[in-house]
């Protein structure tokens, strides 16, 4: 537990970095947050916004526990946002259509599965129905650049330090107990210390002998020009999606790649995401396309992100890997986060995502154990 005014650094501005930024200062710490460039340009910008797991059937409960909470989170946190900053992240509930694809089938039994975990979820069959699918209406969306300017704001009302164009380099520790950043603007003293570097922390962290599964996994995005009302809800089908704007912009998305760092854009994508849209939406034609661009998800296994203190080092923590689901699962990290510091009740069970007991640490055990 740490004392109110202590000093915190947080690596990456992405929405897992500021969100939990704005939550400890609210909570009294003294809070800075580094990046080396500017602040909310990654992962975090390039996304969907579609706040839900995708087939959360094929989840495990550890990740349906944190995303479900968090999603409870995120229509306040839009009010709140909009109300103190002006800028609105435009939550809505438009809902999600799932179509049964070919590689991803709707279970018999998910009508069983949605009542279990409480969600309304009602499947389409039969006579009128559009194809075979799934209506999911209380899946909402955040429009993620805004989100992402909202918290920029508030963290700055909130006087939050921000250190941008600044790459953290490497960690220093004396006896244990951590005491700074190396960064390429020089040494940064700080006692704690917390990555929230998205796709490049296990990287990072591997410079202070600490072995995280978090790797990059690229997506590519199709930004459309449709207009207002032309698509009400978003559709799904094999993991591809089209998600409406209010304003009448259309994104489709996305891929999966595992390319390392590689963030280029490629015609086989733009051609796949341009197809499924087109289908869906005959009426655009190819001038409708503004743009592609691609982001690196932090890959995890099952999406289930590290939230807490590394054991090995005192005074450095992690929020990261959150893969697929970063947007989705903010609110509940930024509140895990904040209850570790703090030493207050935690809002669910951690201890799937403490990096002492993580999910995936227990995933395989070995033969031996
Ligand atoms: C195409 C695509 C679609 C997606 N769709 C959705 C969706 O619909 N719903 C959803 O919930 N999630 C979605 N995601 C996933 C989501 O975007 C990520 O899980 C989330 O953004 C991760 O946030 P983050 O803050 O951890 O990482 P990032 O946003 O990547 O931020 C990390 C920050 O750390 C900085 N940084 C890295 N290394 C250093 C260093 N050494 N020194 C200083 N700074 C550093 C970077 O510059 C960056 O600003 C999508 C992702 C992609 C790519």
């Amino acid at each position: 537990m740490l004392k109110k005014r202590e000093s915190i650094i947080l690596v990456g501005a992405g929405v897992i970095g500021l969100l939990a930024a704005m939550r400890l200062a609210e909570a009294g710490f003294d809070v800075s947050i580094v990046d080396r460039q500017q602040a909310g340009q990654e992962a975090s910008w390039a996304g969907g916004g579609i706040l839900s797991p995708l087939y959360p059937w094929h989840y495990p409960p550890e990740l349906l526990r944190l995303s479900f909470y968090s999603m409870s989170l995120h229509q306040a946190l839009a009010v709140e946002l909009k109300t103190l900053t002006g800028i609105d992240p435009q939550w809505s509930q438009s809902g999600l259509r799932i179509m049964a694809g070919e590689s991803d089938r709707i279970p018999d039994e998910i009508s069983h599965w949605a009542q279990q975990w409480r969600l309304n979820w009602l499947r389409l069959d039969g006579e009128g129905a559009l194809e075979n699918s799934l209506w999911c209406p209380e899946v909402a969306q955040v429009r993620n650049p805004r989100l992402l300017s909202a918290l920029m704001a508030r963290c700055r009302q909130l006087n939050v330090k921000f250190i941008e164009h600044t790459e953290v380099t490497g960690l220093r520790s004396s006896q244990g107990q951590l005491c700074g950043l190396e960064t390429t603007q020089g040494f940064l003293p700080s006692a704690y210390v917390i990555v929230t570097a998205g796709a490049w922390t296990g990287k990072l962290l591997e410079k202070a002998g600490v072995h995280l599964e978090i790797y990059p996994v690229r997506g590519q995005m199709l930004l459309l020009q449709g207009q207002a009302g032309m698509l009400h809800s978003m559709i799904m089908r094999d993991h591809q999606y089209l998600v409406p704007r209010q304003d009448g912009l259309i994104l489709a998305g996305s891929t999966s790649e595992i390319v390392q760092f590689d963030k280029s854009v490629t015609t086989e994508a733009r051609q796949a995401l341009w197809d499924f849209a087109h289908h869906y939406l005959p009426d655009l034609t190819s001038a409708h396309i503004i743009r592609q661009w691609s982001g690196l998800r932090p890959g995890s296994h099952e999406s289930i992100p590290y939230i807490g203190p590394l054991p090995a080092w005192k005074g450095l923590y992690v929020a990261a890997g959150h893969f697929r689901y970063g947007l989705t699962n903010a609110p509940a990290t930024a509140e895990i986060l904040v209850s570790i510091l703090t030493g207050e009740t935690a809002p669910l069970d951690i201890t799937p995502y403490l990096p002492a007991t993580h999910h995936r640490e227990n995933a395989n055990p070995s033969p031996a154990s």
